[in-house]
């Protein structure tokens, strides 16, 4: 697999009108890695980094629906890098991204949710007594290479607004860690822009979802002459965690059908359909109308087809 710089991602129109709003997504599911997503976008700079840091091994972390995962072992396969995924026990089931992680050969290690941090510090401690220099990816992608992976993504959507005379007035998505938040964000802050960026949490409770945000910006920002922002500046809405993370109800599912016929995109309930849906209960809350608001299809095609029965009713 080459990892060369891929274009921007397409922005569209969305056959949805709801109170008189223009709708438009933009399309990082078909990022041209591993099925794309938001993941993808951040792993293309995490694999820099591993090459430029001579690193031959790769640890990372995440649940059995982690595309995090998938991505990251199917480009450490295509590279000969072994691959180890820690994972929790309380969530672990044959989704398609586990199936694939074990096609790509990457080793899954379950322990209890609470011994993740241990379980990690010894397999990297073990690595390194074989004469490992392994490279330790956060879950998720967070950390700073993850950030600017969606500063990247906000300047595309600037160069789009430029080339195109439209004008965001909202950006929505599905926010987890809060890392491709906290790059739109600090994006918005670079550019001097004003747009509303609201994350949709798609499991996290404020006031600690809005606070890892916020530190990711301020990590990011550092040692930049930039003026720093507040907790209060942040959007992230915890109003439709439900019963957290990868938890629906019979609404999401409606609102993935309805994209999938009206426009031929695939969502899925624990990441976009979920934020997708949290969307438009804003909108409407919020009476907004009028206005252009874009939604960042942040992938995760995979879980689309997890989902597929509970669509079919
Ligand atoms: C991980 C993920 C998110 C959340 O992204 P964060 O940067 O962790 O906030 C959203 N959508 C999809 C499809 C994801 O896989």
């Amino acid at each position: 697999m080459f990892l060369e710089k891929f274009g921007p991602t397409q922005i569209q129109r969305l056959d949805e009108n709801l109170n008189g709003n223009k709708f438009y997504i933009k399309r990082d599911d078909l990022i041209p890695v591993s099925f794309g997503g938001n993941k993808a976008r951040k792993a293309v700079l995490f694999f820099n980094d591993i090459f430029s840091k001579g690193a031959d091994c790769v640890v990372t972390y995440g649940s059995s629906s982690s595309n995090h995962c998938r991505i990251i072992s199917n480009i450490a396969a295509s590279k000969g890098l072994p691959c180890y995924i820690i994972s929790p026990l309380e969530n672990s089931s044959q989704t398609f991204n586990r199936k694939m992680v074990q096609i790509f050969g990457a080793k899954v290690i379950l322990c209890p949710v609470s011994e993740i941090k241990d379980k990690i510090s010894e397999q990297l401690e073990v690595l390194k007594l074989q004469g490992y220099n392994p490279y330790f990816i956060q879950g998720g992608g967070h950390g700073n290479l993850g950030t600017q992976a969606y500063v990247d993504a906000y300047n595309e959507i600037k160069a789009f607004e430029n080339n195109t005379g439209i004008h965001f007035d909202y950006i929505f998505f599905a926010s987890g860690t809060g890392t491709t938040q906290a790059g739109l964000i600090c994006g918005q802050i670079i550019n001097g822009d004003d747009k509303r960026i609201v994350g949709i949490s798609i499991a996290r409770k404020n006031p600690y979802g809005k606070q890892v945000v916020l530190d990711s910006v301020n990590e990011f920002l550092l040692n930049k002459d930039i003026e720093k922002i507040k907790l209060d500046d942040i959007y992230f809405f915890d109003d439709y965690v439900l019963d957290g993370y990868g938890s629906y109800n019979p609404s999401i599912i409606k609102t993935i059908k309805k994209v999938l016929i009206q426009n031929g995109i695939p969502m899925d309930s624990t990441y976009t359909g979920k934020a997708f849906y949290g969307m438009e209960e804003y909108v409407k809350k919020n009476e907004i109308s009028g206005k252009n608001i874009l939604f960042i299809h942040t992938g995760g095609v995979p879980l689309f087809f997890d989902n597929l029965e509970a669509l079919m009713n």
